[in-house]
């Protein structure tokens, strides 16, 4: 069996591109019979940027609850809040006597911080917490705690995959080369890349998205928002992010068959996106109703997570045990 592990933040809204970039390649990874998935909700990376506690907790209630809508759902997925696992943070502890202080100012996202500091002429460490400064640490734990052989994350998240196997070697060279498990794989997330309204990547940060769980109407609207060029129905058209989102989420026979009218010419923007509404309607309806149902019912939700967790507990506590074993407590 292998052991797939990937965490989510418990940011905002989700949107397109987060189903169709991380959320669908990793639902399809965990419908492998070979494998068995933890995902967790990162409740505990996401303090370093002090959210608000009614709001974090709404976050992270959604993000079980679309994670459980999108496919994540039977039994060989276990979902669970990082914070409920009080092994992870009990590793982190461990972590931390074979970290180097090196490794962690060499990490890019508390790099990035002092240099803006340094830019605004600033304290090299102004409003840097430790838990942005040992956030690799951490997510070594989170991966070393459920003793993962794959990680898929995306690209930005590469380097402190680098430094969870650094501190599991630098482990092994303290305490012995069978205590801790080094991640075997990392698996580039396989979905491609998918634009907003704007032409850029869908992202929160540029207010392009069209979030998943909208209203139908809703989504409709913002895809009338979608840009396009001035071409006129007749003529040949270059594919955009109509034919992006198509794509994406449309059956493929239609996807294809407009793809052809682009070529040719014969078909409006107006009339494609209103294609690409229904579309998107037929297919994202059902997980809509299932997240819907989750979030109104806050039993099935809880029963998710009570069964995730005590499962992600007995694994993460298993390591804790042969942890403090080589160490000497
Ligand atoms: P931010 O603007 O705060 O960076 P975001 O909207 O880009 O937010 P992230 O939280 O950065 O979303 O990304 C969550 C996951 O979704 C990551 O795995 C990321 O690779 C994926 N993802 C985000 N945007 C896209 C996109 N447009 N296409 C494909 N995948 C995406
Ligand atoms: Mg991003």
């Amino acid at each position: 069996m292998t052991i797939t592990l990937t965490g989510i933040q418990p940011t905002g809204e989700l949107h397109l591109g987060n189903y169709a970039g991380a959320i669908r390649p990793l639902a399809q990874l965990a419908a492998d019979p070979a494998r068995e998935t933890y995902v967790f909700v990162a409740d505990l990376h996401a303090l370093n940027g002090r959210p608000d506690p009614d709001q974090l907790r709404d976050r992270v209630r959604k993000m079980v609850a679309a994670l459980l809508a999108c496919g994540l759902d039977h039994d060989r997925v276990h979902v669970y809040r990082q914070s409920r696992v009080p092994a992870v943070a009990q590793i982190t502890a461990l972590l931390a006597n074979v970290t180097s202080k090196g490794t962690l100012n060499r990490a890019h996202a508390y790099k990035a911080l002092v240099a803006a500091n340094a830019a605004a002429g600033r304290d090299p460490d102004h409003g840097v917490n430790m838990g942005v400064f040992t956030y690799p640490v951490l997510m070594a734990a989170d991966i070393l705690a459920m003793r993962a052989h794959e990680v898929p994350v995306g690209a930005d998240q590469a380097q402190h995959l680098e430094i969870a196997v650094e501190l599991a070697r630098a482990f092994a060279r303290a305490y012995g080369p069978g205590v801790l498990h080094q991640p075997r794989a990392v698996l580039p997330q396989t979905g491609a890349v998918l634009p907003g309204l704007d032409g850029r990547k869908m992202s929160k940060s540029y207010g392009n998205t069209i979030p998943l769980f909208a209203p139908p109407a809703v989504q409709a609207t913002l895809v009338r928002r979608v840009v396009t060029d001035s071409r006129r129905p007749q003529d040949p058209k270059d594919p955009d992010t109509l034919v992006a989102l198509l794509d994406t989420f449309a059956d493929p026979a239609t996807a294809e068959e407009i793809r052809g009218r682009y070529r040719t010419g014969g078909i409006g923007y107006g009339d494609v996106k209103t294609l690409l509404a229904g579309q998107l309607d037929a297919a994202l309806a059902p997980m809509r109703d299932r997240y819907e149902a989750l979030l109104a019912d806050s039993r099935r939700l809880d029963d998710a997570l009570r069964t995730g967790e005590r499962r992600a507990n007995r694994r993460a506590a298993e390591t804790v045990e042969v942890m403090v074993d080589a160490m000497g407590l």
